[in-house]
């Protein structure tokens, strides 16, 4: 393969960069040329794309977001719009591709290395929500920064003897919350996996309150309530005043933590070893700790499971 090109796609993750940098500079190690298109896959359609070289990708490692923009494109989910990035990519010489996304682009992926353009995807998503790897490049660095902003929300939740309702990320995916819960030593988390009616808060906060407990952080993941009706009925039962706190996309930016730097540069210098011997359709990722990789439907085809013991461990031990 003498040339490659490297996007990034869907919801923006701190280390997407550092992804972008390893790809770039293994490739160019290996004399392939580099091609950054920009927008995800609207700049594979429209051709939005110029070269990488080594220092392109320069003082990028300890950004967040992605030099190369992301976006999502409803046009590459339909036949035509993939024969356009396909005749775009074969104009341009694009033999190979490398995609940094969540499980959207991997099936973007799969369907153009189906028409023929081989891709190999590396999962970018701050909520951890892939099956085939236990790690995905972003979740330390959201986890970190929801973890500092719950600490700041516990100072002021002591000082007045409230109760602080945080929403963390994660539709569908409560890793975020379960290990921040934790970290920030929540009364109670509620997380999609792990439903629990409002009831099951106040109780725990009235009983917690005659161990002489005065202020509660209690986290819950997006999408699993309104934790603004959730605070109000906390404080309707308990008498608690309570306050709810949305994160929100905050926990998307910043500069990457260590795991999510060394992450994406081993996953991009893996991806481009695989494009580089004619291998498409893959995903590459971690399990218990070694780096692999999947086709990509079977990739998709995977469940996650929940770590139920680590969500007894919070609940057993803060209260
Ligand atoms: P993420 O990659 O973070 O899961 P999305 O689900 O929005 O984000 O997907 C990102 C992009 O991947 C979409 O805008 C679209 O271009 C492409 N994509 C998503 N699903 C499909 C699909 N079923 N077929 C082809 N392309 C898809």
């Amino acid at each position: 393969m003498k040339k490659i090109g490297v996007l990034t796609s869907g919801g923006d993750a701190p280390g997407m960069n550092a992804a972008i940098r390893a790809v770039t500079r293994t490739a160019i190690k290996m004399n392939m040329t580099v091609l950054g298109v920009f927008k995800g896959y609207n700049g594979l359609i429209h051709g939005d794309m110029k070269q990488l070289d080594i220092r392109s990708v320069s003082d990028i490692i300890q950004k967040g977001g992605t030099m190369l923009y992301t976006a999502r494109c409803n046009e590459f989910r339909f036949e035509e719009g993939l024969q356009k990035a396909k005749a775009v990519c074969l104009m341009k010489g694009i033999e190979g591709l490398i995609v940094i996304g969540g499980d959207g682009s991997f099936r973007g992926a799969a369907d153009l290395s189906a028409r023929g353009i081989p891709c190999v995807a590396i999962p970018g998503t701050i909520d951890n929500d892939i099956s085939m790897t236990e790690y995905t490049i972003g979740f330390d660095t959201a986890m970190n920064t929801a973890m500092e902003l719950i600490d700041k929300l516990r100072d002021t939740a002591q000082s007045h003897d409230r109760c602080s309702v945080v929403e963390v990320m994660g539709r569908h995916a409560g890793y975020i919350a379960v290990n921040t819960g934790i970290a920030c030593g929540a009364t109670y988390i509620i997380t999609e996996e792990m439903p629990h009616p409002v009831e099951d808060v106040i109780e725990r906060i009235q009983n917690t309150q005659t161990t002489g407990k005065h202020h509660f952080i209690v986290v819950v993941s997006e999408g699993v309530g309104n934790s603004q009706d959730i605070a109000k009925k906390i404080e309707q039962h308990t008498g608690i005043e309570s306050r709810a706190t949305i994160l929100g996309h905050v926990q998307r930016g910043g500069t990457p933590t260590v795991r999510d730097r060394v992450a994406a540069s081993q996953l991009g210098h893996y991806a481009v070893e695989l494009l580089s011997q004619g291998l498409g359709n893959r995903v590459v990722g971690f399990q218990k700790g070694e780096i692999v990789n999947y086709d990509i439907q079977e990739a998709l085809s995977m469940k996650k499971g929940f770590d139920e013991r680590l969500y007894r461990v919070a609940m057993d031990i803060s209260f």
